[in-house]
């Protein structure tokens, strides 16, 4: 499988990263039929900041406003300020939903490490993308 991500997409998720750094930014991943064409911004409700938590009134809000729009949730994206864009063992204790699709923008390298990730079985199965214009 290989999904389809707009690069408006990684550019907005880049910067939302570069802003929140030394602390991990998150937010939603929205679009519909294998491709990914937004990403919404949502606060991190973690106080660590090497760790976050997706502000839950955010990600109602976000969630209501995709669905009225027509457009899926299809997973979410956060940062690693300092690693590489490989799911940490935190990552794998707190994913919550089978079946979506997990962006990770890695801020050690630049350019930055992009690694798209889909969660099922409590494990994350690197999934290949291509961006488009
Ligand atoms: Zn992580």
């Amino acid at each position: 499988m290989v999904e389809r991500i707009r690069a408006g997409v990684i550019a907005d998720v880049v910067r939302h990263a570069r802003e929140a750094a030394p602390a991990e930014c998150c937010g939603l991943l929205l679009g519909g039929d294998g491709e990914i064409g937004e990403a919404v911004r949502t606060r991190n409700a973690s106080g660590d900041p090497s760790r976050f938590v997706i502000d839950p009134a955010d990600h109602i809000a976000r969630r209501r406003e995709a669905r009225n729009r027509g457009l899926a949730v299809l997973g979410f994206y956060h940062s690693h300020p300092r690693s590489a864009a490989v799911p940490s063992a935190t990552d794998r204790a707190e994913a919550a939903y089978p079946g979506h699709l997990y962006l990770i923008v890695g801020l050690a390298s630049d350019p930055p490490d992009l690694g798209l990730y889909q969660f099922d079985a409590g494990n994350f199965r690197q999934v290949r993308f291509v961006t488009l214009d």
